[in-house]
């Protein structure tokens, strides 16, 4: 009798999450059934500049997904090719709101396939998600806005 064995199937969700929002809480949620565990991974770039401390952001990663026990929030430095192959993870996940980010994305997603044979999975955001960006709440964050309806719970007000 032969047994069966089955590889894990593991993904990184790459971002910078400063700070996380709805828009990305919906991408993992939706891509939980493909995976069996999902890196939500913030990208250290030392040549760009942040609203929070990355420790901060860490901390409300954890704490929006600490329901969720495939989910895991690391941060990593250099190459996301190159941490997938640490981490043994064979996919990428990112979301498409636009144009603009389909553009953009495709490139990278070319190059991670050609560099390290990894598979990008795309998923659109969301209709009610497509106008949220981590960019716009930080203008609203500044702004000393109400940006509850956009981040995730563990997101408190500065
Ligand atoms: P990056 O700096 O790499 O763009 P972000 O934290 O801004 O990192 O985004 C990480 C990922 O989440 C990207 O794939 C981005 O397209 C996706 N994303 C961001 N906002 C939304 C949203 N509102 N709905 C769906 N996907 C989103």
């Amino acid at each position: 009798m032969s047994t069966s064995s089955t590889t894990a199937r593991i993904a990184v969700f790459p971002g910078s999450f400063d700070p996380v929002t709805v828009g990305h809480v919906s991408i993992v949620k939706r891509a939980l059934p493909l995976f069996d565990k999902i890196y939500v991974a913030i990208g250290e770039n030392n040549s760009k500049r942040y609203m929070f401390p990355l420790e901060k952001r860490l901390e409300w990663l954890r704490g929006t997904f600490k329901d969720m026990p495939q989910v895991e929030a690391i941060s990593f430095q250099g190459l996301t090719a190159d941490l997938c192959i640490k981490l043994g993870a064979a996919f990428i996940v990112r979301g498409l709101r636009n144009s603009t980010d389909h553009g953009q994305e495709r490139s990278i997603a070319l190059m991670n396939h050609a560099l390290r044979g990894v598979e990008t999975v795309f998923l659109p955001a969301l209709p009610e998600h497509a106008h949220i960006s981590s960019t716009i709440v930080r203008e609203l964050m500044a702004n000393n806005a109400d940006v509850s309806a956009f981040v995730p719970s563990a997101v408190g007000q500065p």
